[in-house]
């Protein structure tokens, strides 16, 4: 496949059915290609099952894929923050077995907690079941985002915002924690499946403003860590500027995606956001040339 354009764009962080998104892994690629956009990755929560779906449906003959993930892991011991820190696994192998053991733990940890939520908003008044949660999730992993759409669906909350906002957020009062693997552990597990392992969207890591983000990137890269996402449509242009000069000191991967969830995210479309964000190719470029030198 040849690439010629130096503007041709790029998306390596979409959220297909198989986890929160609501396009399924079929649908992405098609949209995708009718798009424009030169190349994708779907990274869907703790699962590969959306990337095997695209692979077996075929990729559009000129559209670029790279397998990817998103892990939600713990901060690393000296930074603790509450909620997850998310890290991206790009081009790892689909059928390596220590990834599939090490993912079906953290999806056995998503369906104990859900439970967990649900009695929690059953005891703070609000009449919904899990059953009700798991059909709106369909074949694909359940999440906060669907009990999120229970809650909208029963006039509970607004939206999905409101939904977190009131109930579901980390430490409101549905808030249920979740075993997190350690992130030095996500980083080896994406490594060892072939994979470069990618710290997703670091400016919403700690309120804005606060900048010992360098700290701990820097600690993650003693863990291994091979790149950062610093294009995202929430980064600010002062936040983006300043991750992709840190990015350039420490000698990590620059990469960016919309994190596209379909319905779910409605201002956000595939590869592109307001105010002209785009993500460029070399993005992806650069990724797989760092995975193809890594064998599983
Ligand atoms: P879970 O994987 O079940 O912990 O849910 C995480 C998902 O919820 C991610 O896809 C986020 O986009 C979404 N999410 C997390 N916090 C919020 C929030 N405050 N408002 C809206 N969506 C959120
Ligand atoms: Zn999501
Ligand atoms: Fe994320
Ligand atoms: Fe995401």
């Amino acid at each position: 496949m040849v690439f010629s354009s130096s503007h041709l764009s790029v998306d390596l962080h979409i959220h297909s059915t198989a986890s929160d998104g609501t396009l399924s892994p079929a649908e992405i690629l098609s949209q995708a290609a009718q798009a424009g956009l030169s190349a994708i990755s779907i990274t869907d929560h703790d699962t590969i099952d959306g990337v095997r779906a695209a692979l077996s449906a075929g990729i559009p003959e000129g559209l670029g894929f790279i397998s990817g993930v998103e892990i939600s892991a713990a901060h690393p011991p000296d930074f603790p923050c509450r909620g997850s820190l998310h890290i991206l696994g790009y081009g790892i192998s689909v059928d390596h077995d220590d990834l599939n053991r090490d993912l079906r733990k953290l999806q056995n940890a998503r369906s104990e907690r859900n439970p967990s939520i649900v009695r929690r908003l059953n005891r703070l008044g609000i009449d919904i079941t899990l059953e009700e949660v798991l059909e709106i999730a369909g074949s694909g992993q359940a999440g906060r985002p669907h009990i999120a759409e229970a809650l909208i669906r029963k006039n509970y909350a607004a939206d999905v915002d409101d939904a977190f906002g009131r109930y579901l957020g980390t430490g409101k009062p549905a808030y249920v924690d979740k075993y997190r693997i350690p992130s030095a552990d996500a980083i080896a597990m994406i490594q060892k499946a072939g994979g470069a392992a990618v710290l997703a969207h670091p400016g919403l890591i700690l309120p804005s403003g606060e900048w010992p983000l360098d700290a701990m990137i820097t600690e993650l890269k003693l863990c291994g860590l091979d790149g950062i996402e610093v294009f995202y449509p929430e980064h600010s242009h002062d936040c983006t500027r300043r991750l992709q000069a840190f990015a350039e000191r420490l000698q990590l991967l620059i990469t960016g995606g919309t994190d596209f969830h379909g319905d779910l995210k409605p201002e956000m479309s595939l590869g592109y956001a307001s105010g002209g964000f785009s993500v460029p190719f070399s993005c992806f470029k650069n990724l797989e040339s760092l995975v193809s030198r890594r064998v599983p």
